[in-house]
């Protein structure tokens, strides 16, 4: 075989060719983590996605239903873990636990404790009493009734390549196995009102398909091996989800997500829903660093309930232009274009 031997006094040229913003853009989306929640953000607003996750407007949002629904996951979470180490389940221990996670959410949002929601016709204080007398006993009286069924794993974590591309990590509430075939059931706990709300997303749950295909790979199983369903604590149902061809239909659907974060499609999609979203200038807990950063949110509330908004988006381009006259509209100091920032 022939070589060619650069002689010493030949300088090696090293084309360094510098990558596009566009190319930039294509390896930040690479190397991040994905989540349900991240790619059910681009979902329901690609604008929020790309405040969010993109310009990195990371802020503590909370609400009475976040806040409520994470003292449930940790009450359920230890009621879990007592089964799986086969120990007496310490009720007054977890339900002590709640009580002071739900006493701080009850000063955080006294009023919101009180009003009751439109889907179960309950306040927060109905909710609390119904899952400390009645709805926390449920996971054991569910595997009485289940003999076959064991709980092998409460918050079981899941790091899986979708598409052999993107890296998704997150946690499987709870995870039964059926000793008889050993298939697998995958648990999600929702803090929704009732299951009658949320029917509409029982058929091909993203979340289901990306925790499905990561447990089938972990555990070596056809995912036909795993079965879905919700658990929601608070009006104490269960509901298998995940129907006819969910893996194929879901995973299509992820993909299409998918070419559409790619072509940059961060349009706003301004709707009632803004109201609780941390960039409306309308959601009373948003803080101040991030509500004032989407001009185009609807002004829709519960006392003005009309969904319109203040500007019309165009192009990402136009928006710090757009952001400054919202600004002003509001008496707020406009904000330095990146050129400026860079002097
Ligand atoms: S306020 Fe509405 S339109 Fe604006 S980012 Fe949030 S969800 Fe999207």
């Amino acid at each position: 075989m022939e070589t060619q031997n650069n002689s010493p006094n030949e300088e090696k040229v090293e084309e360094v060719v510098e990558k596009t913003e566009y190319e930039k853009f294509i390896d930040k989306l690479l190397e991040s983590k994905w989540s349900y929640s991240k790619i059910d953000c681009f979902k329901s607003c690609g604008f929020k996605f790309k405040l969010k996750y993109l310009d990195k407007n990371f802020v503590y949002s909370g609400s009475i239903a976040t806040e409520f629904g994470t003292a449930i996951h940790k009450a359920e979470e230890s009621i879990g873990n007592y089964i799986i180490k086969n120990e007496p389940i310490n009720y007054i221990k977890i339900k002590n636990k709640f009580m002071i996670d739900c006493i701080k959410v009850k000063k955080r949002y006294s009023n919101d404790w009180i009003t009751k929601d439109d889907y179960s016709g309950k306040d927060y204080e109905t909710k609390y009493q119904d899952y400390i007398h009645k709805n926390m006993f449920y996971l054991e009286k569910y595997l009485k009734d289940n003999p076959n069924l064991e709980i092998v794993g409460s918050e079981v974590p899941i790091n899986f390549k979708f598409d052999d591309t993107w890296t998704f990590t997150g946690s499987i509430d709870r995870l039964y196995r059926d000793k008889t075939t050993d298939k697998y059931i995958i648990e999600d706990i929702k803090s929704w009102p009732n299951i009658e709300k949320h029917k509409d997303e029982l058929a091909t749950p993203l979340q289901f398909v990306v925790y499905s295909l990561a447990l089938a790979k972990m555990k070596e199983k056809s995912t036909d091996d795993i079965s879905c369903q919700y658990y929601l604590p608070i009006s104490n149902e269960l509901a298998s989800a995940g129907h006819k061809n969910y893996i194929e239909k879901g995973t299509a659907k992820l993909m299409s997500l998918f070419e559409k974060i790619l072509a940059q499609e961060f349009k706003p999609a301004p709707k009632p829903l803004c109201h609780w979203c941390e960039f409306c200038r309308t959601n009373e807990s948003a803080p101040n660093k991030s509500k004032w950063l989407c001009p185009y949110a609807s002004v829709w509330t519960r006392e003005r309930p009309a969904n319109w908004s203040e500007f019309n988006f165009t192009t990402l381009e136009e928006y710090p232009k757009i952001l400054n006259q919202y600004r002003l509209q509001h008496d707020l100091p406009v904000l330095p274009s990146e050129s400026e920032n860079k002097k």
